[in-house]
């Protein structure tokens, strides 16, 4: 895990023994579901701990310090746990909520959780658009974070539900996603949201070009949002 460590230095993370063991046993284990269950095409181990890892970890970048502190953080759609494990792992501080939507990538994610102990974080199996309508869930998150889900006017009416006035989503984009992020513009503002910034980063020890789309939520989300499962990608706002 050297590629890791010193990312995640350069992203201002410093980790432990004990973290970059937990890194090690969430390799394995991702490589070794990934034989029943399609969780990752990237399994090769120098690949996951840039494209995975430390992808992951630039997360943590865009999210204001004052903020980060015990805060609830969710990742919709976890799919394999990222960026949320990963956080979860490189920040103990913070809790951590794994959305996902598939039976067995929940079921992995089950059971990755119990084996590296991480006893701040859970998984909830659902949609994001039937989840969202729980009072326990609603408004109810600091941070609500997600990768590769969807475009963002979709992935807006799947994440700014989950976020409490004042707390900010991040979306992990590709470098060339500004017009996506100008088509999300009206539909942001229609869930409550102001786009804060398109923040460029470059993942360490990588080529690999990222946009960080950060959004306040600065009214609640209307309560007819987010519509039926399915709605907000055949629909997008
Ligand atoms: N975030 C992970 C990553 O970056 O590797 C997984 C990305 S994968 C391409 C998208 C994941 O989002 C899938 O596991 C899918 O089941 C989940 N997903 C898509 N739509 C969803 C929804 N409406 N609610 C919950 N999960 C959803």
């Amino acid at each position: 895990m050297d590629r890791l460590l010193r990312g995640a230095s350069q992203l201002g993370l410093e980790l432990d023994a004990s973290q970059l063991d937990r890194f090690e046993r969430f390799y394995c284990e991702m490589v070794d579901w990934n034989r029943r269950i399609n969780l990752t095409s990237v399994t090769e181990y120098e690949e996951v701990q840039t494209r995975h890892f430390l992808d992951s970890l630039t997360v943590a970048a865009a999210i204001p310090s004052g903020i980060l502190r015990g805060a609830r953080l969710l990742d919709v759609g976890s799919g394999a746990g990222l960026p949320g494990v990963p956080l979860a792992i490189a920040r103990p501080g913070l809790s951590v909520t794994l959305l996902e939507a598939t039976r067995k990538k929940a079921a992995f994610l089950e059971h990755l959780v119990g084996e590296l102990g991480l006893d701040t974080t859970d998984v909830l199996a659902g949609r994001a658009e039937i989840l969202a309508r729980d009072p326990a869930l609603r408004e109810r998150f600091d941070v609500v974070a997600s990768r590769a889900v969807a475009r963002l006017p979709v992935l807006a009416e799947l994440t700014l539900p989950f976020c409490r006035v004042g707390g900010i989503v991040v979306a992990q984009k590709a470098r060339g996603a500004t017009t996506e992020i100008e088509d999300a513009e009206d539909a942001i503002g229609r869930l409550g949201g102001r786009l804060r910034e398109a923040m460029p980063v470059t993942v360490p020890g990588s080529n690999v070009r990222r946009l960080l789309v950060t959004i306040d939520k600065r009214a609640p989300t209307p309560d007819r949002y987010p519509r039926r499962p399915g709605i907000p990608s055949k629909r997008p706002l």
